[in-house]
């Protein structure tokens, strides 16, 4: 195979045999073994973008941040103001906390990588005579695929066979409008305007194609380009927006501080200046909320982990807050809210009815069933229905591999269940589709909610197959099959049939229409070119055969999912293609809607003002027989609202509306390729209740982000306050804590309880609460009160009473308070521990907002408590470790020091239990 010297242009020009031999393929495909090879030889048909920011680079970034820059400042002052060992311990911790923040965005990082590769995209190829869905990575140059609407075309490709096909290349050339795409080549097509290919990384907006590969991965034009541009840059999320905003206010403040402590040092309590300084520089450590933004980070990685072990896999970490502000869920029906196991009970002709009963299964590629369950031959109007079911219809059953395995779809599980019936009629699909091929084809939509299909007839004439929505077949029927007979559709037969499905939809079952039109070989009602066929001209005067009746049951999770949401103050809308009473039926069924709901079809909807449609999305509503483009509006509609929407969508036209929801999400199992990349979210499962357990997720990860900030605030007053005391004291209370135990706090004791909170689990209660508005601020008033009122006051009163303990216990009143020497240093230890055993008690207290700790287990989350017991462990050490003794000024405790130590935490616990009670009996009585 020489394909290096060929363009693509030389391939558009070659007939199709000419291009098989050229690229060493057959209309069979390639072997197995070949594209094995192929695979070797080219590689995995993957796109590399440009290179990554270097690590190097990213690491460097954590030290040049504002706060990384103030604290290389400090040290080097504190060195120059000869406090060689403060410098050095400025600068060490640092270097660590600049290593901690490294190593949380590189996991945070490889956690987001990892979601990525859990998004395959799948290819129908053909190999060694058979089709067969293979991972995109996969595909070689010589493949054989099929392509529909809704595929990224995975390789620049030669057509071969095309259906009205039109393809999205703006990816490529820019050009928003679609090209119409064929499988012949007219001169004086140039590079990119040739008609008969595609090209890697557009989209198929319609119709359907056979193509052969011709390059792949880094060798296709995408490929080319994309080794050339740079990698696009993440736009930070609001969330992240703000606690950059936060850090850059605290870390101010921190100075402000620092500067009016270090004034008033000088002329109030006339410290010199060195000490002064040191003395301020302690304030704006403790201020400085280090880390903060990079444990966030790590959180929201963390959390879209959790959501993917949901199956829902989201492509952003932004999207986990907008989650948890969600208030209006915009639903399909088939398939989201039910199971998409489509079973046809009924097939209902005029005047009779077949049950359809007995279960299939597929043996050798065939179907095979156990017994016949009902004769075709006796009726002419049922062998005409099943012969329209087996001919209009794209997919394939295909045999499972093993006994244990179950049989695959190539399509969609509403045509599977029509071929499951027709061999249940006992027709063998190989047998009828090779007497009647398919001529030409005019492929399903859900605008038009048909399917078109034409073949030739034993007279030499052709025959039109159409099915598809009950109202819009009736909309294009004219006549009725009856007994074998063609006679002109009566008003009585139009309202029979609606009569049958009206009775049909009101149990939530789905009926599909059939109709058909026979023309002559010389009637000039179709054009002679098969391809040259339109809609128009095929969807016209048909003969109305019946309905196949299907059950596709409400998933089993549904009926806790809706009620979830409603107890979240969470509307669910159904916007669904279906019919309003088939909607209706499976809305009340499952708790989505009393029966009073209003019921808008497409119709209406289109004749609605944007006051009146806006009115009508505030009450209980569902949208039936609407287009995608529909859903767009609707989408737009709550948001005008003021609501955060959530949408979900598997179509082409879908994309729209996917783009404009606050969350797009798309099916992962039966979405299409373009749905997927329009959406934010991708449910693995196809499931709704997913979409729960991922909103459900999102308010978890923002209240634990709230939980570790108020855990990391909570330090700072206790941390501030004996200067505060020194201050006000004009130094007659000796510095209670020096900087050097405000740094092992912050820096050290803290952090690893802090990380353990932003993994705990969702608080009971959490779907109870009405979603968080937009306009709510990670730090607001609660927690301001709570960390520098309350447990901040409590803390510091506690640190400040164990400095005066120690003194105490060593004589004081009866002589002055130490302010060198071995009391002084055992009473600043005492504060320091005093705040780290405060610090044990809030990071148990944090764990919930309201409940009370018991209820989610005390012990139930491990890094809470291994983050505790590191938190002792590195106070001993510093404690009794004569190295760190002398570093950071402190002396070893006695027993009664450590008894007042581990009791501390008991009265903090007790108390903040006693709060949350009163919280919840407040909200009771409410
Ligand atoms: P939802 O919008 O909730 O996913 P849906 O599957 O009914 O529901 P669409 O896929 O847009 O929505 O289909 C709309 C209607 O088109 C269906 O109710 C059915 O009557 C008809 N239809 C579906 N699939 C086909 C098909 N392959 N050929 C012909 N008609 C079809």
């Amino acid at each position: 195979m020489a394909t290096k010297t060929l363009t693509n242009d030389d391939f558009a020009k070659m007939d199709i045999s000419q291009l098989q031999e050229q690229l060493g393929t057959s209309a069979e495909g390639l072997s197995h073994d070949e594209a094995a090879k192929r695979l070797t030889q080219y590689g995995t048909n993957t796109i590399q973008h440009g290179k990554r920011q270097s690590q190097l680079l990213s690491f460097l970034k954590n030290f040049t941040s504002m706060m990384a820059i103030l604290l290389w400042v400090s040290g080097f002052i504190a060195m120059f103001a000869g406090m060689v060992e403060l410098g050095i311990a400025i600068w060490a911790v640092n270097l660590i906390n600049g290593c901690f923040s490294f190593w949380q965005e590189h996991a945070a990082q490889k956690a987001t990588d990892s979601l990525r590769k859990m998004l395959p995209t799948f290819v129908q190829v053909t190999r060694d005579g058979k089709d067969m869905q293979i991972n995109a990575d996969d595909l070689v140059p010589g493949d054989v695929f099929a392509i529909q609407a809704g595929n990224a075309i995975p390789a620049d490709a030669r057509l071969t066979e095309v259906s009205s096909m039109q393809v999205d290349e703006s990816a490529l050339t820019g050009e928003s409008v679609p090209t119409s795409k064929r499988s012949t080549y007219n001169h004086g097509e140039g590079q990119f305007a040739e008609k008969n290919i595609v090209y890697a990384g557009t989209v198929v907006t319609s119709g359907t194609a056979t193509a052969i590969a011709l390059s792949t991965g880094m060798q296709t034009e995408f490929g080319k380009i994309a080794s050339l541009t740079q990698n696009e840059k993440q736009t930070a999320s609001p969330l992240q927006q703000e606690l950059n905003r936060l850090t850059r206010q605290l870390s101010l403040i921190a100075i402000m501080i620092g500067v009016v402590f270090f004034v008033l040092a000088i002329f109030f309590v006339h410290y010199p200046v060195a000490k002064s300084f040191i003395f301020a520089l302690g304030m704006i450590v403790a201020f400085i909320p280090e880390g903060l933004l990079p444990t966030v980070t790590l959180s929201l990685a963390q959390g879209t982990q959790r959501m993917a072990k949901k199956h829902a896999l989201l492509k952003q970490l932004n999207s986990v807050e907008t989650l948890g502000e969600t208030t209006v869920i915009c639903s399909d029906k088939t398939g989201t809210l039910t199971q998409n196991q489509m079973t046809i009970n009924n097939v209902w002709l005029p005047t009779r009815t077949y049950a359809v009963t007995g279960t299939g299964y597929v043996n050798n590629g065939h179907i095979q069933f156990g017994s016949k369950d009902f004769d075709a031959t006796q009726d002419a109007d049922l062998s005409r229905l099943l012969q329209i079911a087996l001919l209009n219809n794209d997919t394939q059953v295909q045999a499972p591999a093993t006994s244990q395995d179950t049989p695959k779809i190539l399509g969609t599980p509403t045509e599977a269940a029509l071929d499951i019936l027709t061999a249940k009629a006992g027709l063998d699909k190989a047998t009828v589709a090779k007497e009647m091929p398919r001529l030409a084809e005019l492929p399903f939509d859900s605008d038009r909610k048909r399917m078109t299909t034409i073949h030739p007839t034993a007279d030499g004439g052709r025959v039109i197959y159409t099915k598809g929505a009950l109202d819009g077949m009736l909309s294009i029927s004219d006549q009725i099959l009856d007994g074998g007979n063609v006679r002109a559709m009566t008003e009585a037969d139009r309202n029979e049939i609606n009569h049958a499905n009206e009775m049909y939809a009101a149990q939530g079952l789905r009926a599909l229409a059939f109709a058909y039109r026979e023309v002559g070989a010389d009637s000039s009602t179709l054009p002679q070119d098969n391809k040259a066929i339109s809609i128009d001209a095929a969807e016209r005067h048909m003969i109305f055969v019946g309905l196949t009746i299907m059950a596709d049951p409400p998933r089993p999770e549904i009926y806790d999912a809706v009620k979830k949401c409603h107890r979240a103050n969470i509307r669910i809308i159904m916007v669904t293609g279906d019919s309003a009473l088939t909607a209706k039926s499976v809305a009340v069924k499952i708790g989505l809607t009393s029966d009073k709901v209003r019921v808008i079809t497409g119709d209406e909807l289109n004749q609605m003002s944007d006051d009146q449609l806006r009115e009508a999305v505030k009450g209980e509503v569902i949208f039936a027989r609407v287009a995608p483009e529909h859903k767009f509006r609707i989408v737009s509609t709550c948001q005008a609202n003021g609501d955060i929407v959530a949408s979900t969508g598997d179509g082409v036209n879908d994309a729209p509306a996917l783009k404009k929801a606050d969350i797009g999400i798309a099916m992962g199992v039966t979405g299409t390729d373009v749905a997927k990349d329009a959406a934010d979210m991708i449910l693995t499962d196809d499931n709704f209740a997913s979409i729960v357990a991922a909103i459900e997720e999102g308010r978890t990860v923002y209240s634990n982000l709230q939980k570790f900030l108020l855990y990391i605030l909570n330090s700072n007053v206790p941390e501030a306050a004996p200067s505060v005391i020194f201050l006000f004291t004009r130094g007659l209370v000796p510095l209670p804590l020096t900087v050097m135990q405000i740094l092992t706090v912050d820096l050290g004791t803290d952090m690893l309880p802090a990380l353990g909170l932003g993994a705990e689990q969702s608080e009971p209660g959490i779907m109870d609460q009405p979603p968080r508005p937009r306009t709510a601020h990670l730090l607001n008033k609660s927690i301001i009160w709570k960390a520098f009122g309350l447990y901040g006051l409590v803390a510091s009163v506690i640190s400040t009473v164990a400095y005066f303990f120690v003194n105490k216990m060593n004589g004081w009143p009866g002589i002055a308070l130490a302010s060198n020497g071995d009391i002084y240093r055992e009473a600043t230890t005492m504060t320091l521990a005093a705040i780290v055993f405060c610090q044990i008690a809030a990071a148990i207290n944090c764990r919930t907002q309201i409940s009370s700790v018991f209820s989610i287990g005390i012990f139930s989350n491990h890094r809470i408590w291994w983050g505790i017991a590191f938190e002792v462990l590195l106070l001993a050490c510093l404690i009794y470790i004569p190295f760190l003794q002398g570093l950071f000024n402190t002396a070893p405790l006695g027993v009664s020091e450590w008894i007042f130590l581990v009791v501390i935490p008991i009265p903090l616990f007790l108390l903040e239990e006693l709060r949350k009670y009163l919280v919840r009996q407040h909200h009771a009585k409410q």
